[in-house]
């Protein structure tokens, strides 16, 4: 299990200083790369375009983002942080399932809970750790990791054992990738269906 820093509200943005990026008063990255000329700097190629959920824009000169969609993946904020900071309501991330080449190859861990409070008695993180070890007691197979039985059973098994329900954060990318996923007994009729009697209504 890998625990990560976070914040879970919006990401605090100073429009004053975004405009000051954009007009070249203020470095980029912090100036970590101007050894090189790289020409003025560009916040839509650089920032905007790279941001991975596509949830940041420009309107009327004002940097947008929609935190709903937003991972945390800190791009932005690296590059502009005299903008950009996140947010004060903070605590961490949980992601398991990172393992190396043993039986299956290596593997990076998975985002299980994408925010969780650090407070005393940290009941919520034990609670976290008590579900994933049950399950992994119940179903893993002799000499199975927990990255290989989320491979073998899928996240979203994994997200529904520690009682969560998917959200865009779970997900590289929300705009490209679904993440729910319908169980049958949430489909009037289940899975079973009248095939010609679809295809009335579906035709091809
Ligand atoms: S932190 Fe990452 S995902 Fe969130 S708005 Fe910035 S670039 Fe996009």
């Amino acid at each position: 299990m890998s625990f990560i820093g976070t914040w879970r509200d919006e990401i605090r943005i100073d429009q004053e200083a975004v405009a000051a990026y954009i007009g070249g008063e203020l470095q980029p990255n912090a100036g970590a790369h101007s050894g090189r000329d790289w020409g003025p700097f560009d916040i839509q190629k650089e920032v905007i375009d790279l941001c991975p959920t596509e949830c940041m824009w420009l309107e009327d000169g004002k940097l947008m983002i929609n935190n709903r969609e937003c991972t945390r993946c800190m791009h932005c904020i690296n590059v502009m942080p005299r903008a950009l900071r996140i947010g004060n309501d903070r605590g961490l991330s949980i992601l398991v399932g990172a393992k190396a080449p043993i039986l299956d190859g290596a593997q990076m861990g998975s985002l299980l809970v994408p925010f969780v409070k650090v407070e005393e008695p940290y009941d919520e993180i034990k609670e976290v750790i008590e579900n994933v070890w049950e399950w992994w007691m119940e179903e893993g197979k002799n000499r199975e990791r927990l990255g290989e039985l989320i491979k073998r059973q899928g996240l979203a098994k994994a997200i529904s054992v520690v009682g969560l329900k998917p959200m865009p954060q779970h997900v590289q990318e929300p705009r490209h990738n679904p993440y729910i996923f319908w169980k049958e007994e949430d489909v009037p009729g289940g899975w079973d269906r009248d095939i010609a009697e679809y295809r009335k209504h579906h035709q091809r």
